[in-house]
């Protein structure tokens, strides 16, 4: 109605020819940012003639822009036989396949194999939904983010495949954010950016994968953002992975953080009980696995909790005992089997001799070194890095810590502190290092 009276008040149409021509369309099917009109079988392909003779689908097309506030929408006017056929475009499974390739996808990352709980439920609505009507405002760019193993990549890789079983012509492209930087210094450094925009700005739908990892030079972060601003502009669909949500990526610009929540980040929880079972079970399914009862299921399930891809690996580990001996196993053969992932599983408390030890090893600085004054720069840097982490993961207070270095006092542990802190927001490669060390420290943070 308020697109009818628009095209009176706006548009200045007579309410006579909105009455006879306008009102009758019936809006057939949305399909993106595509509006499928039918015009009324009785008014035939003569009506469509007259309506575009007279511009009125332009004047439809701007009231219907104002009204749903969004630049992008188009129509397409037409009878209903002639609908029939071209908006549910069918993809024959060759077309599918192909594309899958050009797109970069792997096959079995669908909406079919996800398995949905309430970890994972909002993620999975938000993906579904931008799957069925990519580029809409309020999901571009749809941001991903969870922690390792919990489902990013197969979700968003999910989304391109559903885009491509349903629309012919849509170019779809995935790429993990580490060939992408590769791919824009490349580009700038052989004077190729035309080639690199040519690929890139082209795409109805662009997934970059594991954003965290995008660091770089100022001109690769801004060639990064035009080609993002180029997309977004033209409506194109853009999703996004990150382990952390936009805010925490210290190595983006404020300017080119902020962007990304445009649209909702979106956090994916590490999946509860009854969501591991059914992963499992539904991998049990998937593969035939047989002579694994549901008990080792619960036994799984109930010790590795954090990551999916570690469930699935512990599934796998299993699967090969069970094949190659057919056996059927038994609860403690699968503890002995797991022995190793499980134990990692278990929370460990992070203490200060826990930092040094991995601290030590991952930058290879002796922990006897680490807890000595030498000043020589490699050993200053790994003492520095194991004072921040203890003042991030234990609750030391600053006078401990200097304790368990040789007894430094408190101010030279903040003013130590302090420089990690520094150091991070200005050098990626040296927050990436650190990230790195906490992983280590605590996979499952
Ligand atoms: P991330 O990108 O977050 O690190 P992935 O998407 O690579 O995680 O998922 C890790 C593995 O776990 C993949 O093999 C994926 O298929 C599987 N997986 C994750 N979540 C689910 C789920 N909800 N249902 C089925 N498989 C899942
Ligand atoms: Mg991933």
């Amino acid at each position: 109605d308020e697109i009818l009276s628009l095209l009176e008040t706006e548009h200045g149409l007579s309410p006579i020819v909105v009455k006879t021509w306008i009102k009758p369309l019936k809006l057939y099917s949305v399909e993106g940012k595509k509006l499928y009109f039918a015009v009324d079988d009785s008014m035939g392909s003569r009506a469509i003639d007259f309506i575009n003779k007279k511009m009125y689908d332009m004047f439809l097309v701007t009231s219907i822009k104002e009204v749903l506030d969004d630049d992008s929408i188009e129509i397409v006017i037409d009878v209903e036989s002639n609908l029939n056929k071209t908006s549910k475009e069918e993809v024959t499974k060759e077309e599918y396949n192909e594309a899958i390739t050009k797109s970069n996808l792997y096959p079995k990352y669908t909406f079919d194999t996800f398995v949905v709980g309430e970890s994972n439920k909002l993620a999975h609505a938000t993906c579904l939904a931008v799957a069925d009507s990519p580029g809409l405002d309020k999901f571009n760019p749809l941001f991903l983010y969870g922690g390792a193993g919990l489902g990013k990549t197969h979700l968003m890789q999910s989304i391109a495949h559903y885009i491509l079983q349903h629309n012919k012509n849509m170019k779809v492209l995935y790429v993990p954010s580490n060939k992408f930087t590769n791919e824009i210094v490349e580009a700038i450094k052989k004077n190729k950016t035309d080639e690199f925009r040519e690929k890139y700005r082209t795409v109805d739908v662009l997934l970059i994968d594991d954003i965290q990892y995008l660091i770089g030079k100022e001109s690769t972060q801004q060639e990064f953002f035009d080609t993002f601003n180029a997309l977004h502009d033209e409506g194109k669909q853009i999703i996004l992975s990150s382990d952390k949500p936009p805010k925490e990526i210290k190595t983006l610009e404020e300017r080119f953080r902020s962007r990304f929540e445009w649209g909702v980040p979106i956090d994916i929880h590490a999946p509860d009980y009854e969501t591991r079972m059914a992963i499992l079970k539904n991998k049990v399914e998937m593969n035939g696995y047989k002579n694994i009862s549901d008990n080792i299921l619960e036994y799984i399930a109930n010790n590795v909790t954090y990551n999916v891809r570690e469930l699935e690996g512990a599934l796998n580990k299993i699967s090969v005992y069970a094949e190659l001996g057919n056996i059927t196993i038994t609860e403690d053969l699968a503890k002995n089997i797991l022995k190793d992932m499980i134990s990692k599983e278990t929370n460990v408390t992070i203490t200060p001799d826990l930092i040094i030890n991995t601290v030590s090893e991952h930058l290879n600085i002796s922990v006897d070194d680490i807890k000595s004054s030498k000043r020589s720069q490699d050993v200053a840097n790994a003492r520095q890095i194991s004072m921040y982490l203890c003042r991030k993961f234990t609750t030391k207070g600053l006078k401990s810590i200097g304790d368990v270095f040789g007894g430094k006092d408190h101010s030279t542990v903040l003013s130590n502190i302090n420089k990690v802190d520094k150091r991070i927001e200005s050098d990626p490669e040296y927050a990436e290092t650190i990230d790195v060390i906490i992983k280590k420290l605590s996979p499952h943070s």
